[in-house]
C-alpha cells in the first residue's frame, strides 16, 4: 500500500529469525524501540526519557530494513516507511507537507514505527551551494526536526532511520532527543554469512554436497542482500538444469556471477 511518498505496513512479516549476523544490533534495537514501546512505564519509573529516534547505517543490503521491520512486528506497532530521495525528488514543493501527513499519520496510526530510508536524502549537511533543490530539501529537513522535537516522547511513536551514507549527515539531525542512538550495520562476517545463508535456503531442497561454511568462505564482502541474490541464483541454475535439488556446484557458479556482478557496482551509493 502506498500513499505519496510513502508506504503502510500494519503490520511486516519479518521476525528475528529472518535476521542473520546481526545479534548485537538486534539487542540494541530491541532495547532502543521495543521496550520503550512494550514498556512505557519503566521507563516512567526510573525517571528517564526513552530514546526517541534511532539511526541504523551501513553499506547497503545488510538488514536496515529488516530490523526495522522485525521491530514493528514485535511490537504489533504500524510499520510506516518513507524514503528520503522520494520526498524531494518526486514532490518538488511537498517534502515539508509530506513529513507532516507522516508524523499526524503515525499518530493516528499509534503504536507506530517511522521508517525513514535514506536519510541523507533529506539530511545532508549544508554545503555552500543554494539552488532551489537545496533549498526544497532544507525545508523538508526544517520539518523532520520540527516534528521529532515536537511530539512527545513518552508517546508511542518511534523513529528509524537508515543511510549509507553517515558522514554526510547535518550534525543537527543527531542531536539527543532527535536520532540519538546510533547503530552500525555492517558487512556480515563468516558467522554472519553462514547464518544468512541458513536463512535463504530454508525453502530449498539442497544436496548433500553443499556446505554453507565453504559457501561463507567464498563470498567475503557479501551482503546479506548479494547472498540472498546468491540462493535465488543457484535456484535457476538447478531449474536450467532441470532438477529441483540443489547442488553445490549451482551454488557455486551462482557465487561467481553474482559477486563478479557486484564488483562492478560503484563502491558507495547516493
Ligand atoms: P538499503 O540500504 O539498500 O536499503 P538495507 O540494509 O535496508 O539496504 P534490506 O532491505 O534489509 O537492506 O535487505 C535487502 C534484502 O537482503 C532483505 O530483504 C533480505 O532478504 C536480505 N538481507 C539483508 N541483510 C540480511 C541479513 N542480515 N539477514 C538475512 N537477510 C538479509
Amino acid at each position: 500500500p502506498s500513499v505519496y511518498g510513502f508506504e503502510i505496513y500494519d503490520k511486516p512479516d519479518v521476525s528475528y529469525s529472518d535476521i542473520g549476523g546481526l545479534n548485537k544490533q538486534i539487542e540494541e534495537i530491541r532495547e532502543a524501540v521495543e521496550l520503550p514501546l512494550l514498556k512505557p512505564k519503566l521507563f516512567e519509573e526510573v525517571g528517564i526519557e526513552p530514546p526517541k529516534g534511532v539511526l541504523l547505517y551501513g553499506p547497503p543490503g545488510t538488514g536496515k530494513t529488516l530490523l526495522a521491520k522485525a521491530v514493528a512486528n514485535q511490537t504489533k506497532a504500524t510499520f510506516i516507511r518513507v524514503v528520503g530521495s522520494e520526498f524531494v525528488q518526486k514532490y518538488i514543493g511537498e517534502g515539508a507537507r509530506l513529513v507532516r501527513e507522516v508524523f499526524q499519520l503515525a499518530k493516528e496510526k499509534a503504536p507506530s514505527i517511522i521508517f525513514i530510508d535514506e536519510l541523507d536524502a533529506i539530511a545532508a549537511r549544508r554545503t555552500s551551494s543554494d539552488t532551489s533543490g537545496d533549498r526544497e530539501v532544507q525545508r523538508t529537513l526544517m520539518q523532520l526536526l520540527s516534528e521529532m522535537d515536537g511530539f512527545d516522547n513518552r508517546g508511542d511513536v518511534k523513529i528509524v532511520g537508515a543511510t549509507n551514507r553517515i558522514d554526510i549527515l547535518d550534525p543537527a539531525i543527531l542531536r539527543p532527543g532527535r536520532f540519538d542512538r546510533i547503530i552500525e550495520v555492517p558487512l556480515p562476517n563468516y558467522e554472519g554469512r553462514v547464518q544468512i545463508f541458513k536463512i535463504h535456503t530454508r525453502k530449498m531442497k539442497l544436496a548433500d554436497d553443499v556446505d554453507f561454511r565453504e559457501l561463507a568462505e567464498m563470498t567475503e564482502g557479501a551482503s546479506g542482500a548479494d547472498i540472498k541474490a546468491i540462493a535465488t541464483e543457484a535456484g535457476m541454475f538447478a531449474i536450467r538444469n532441470e532438477k529441483t535439488i540443489v547442488s553445490r556446484e549451482d551454488f557455486i557458479k551462482a557465487i561467481e556471477k553474482i559477486m563478479k556482478k557486484d564488483k562492478k557496482l560503484p563502491e558507495i551509493k547516493g
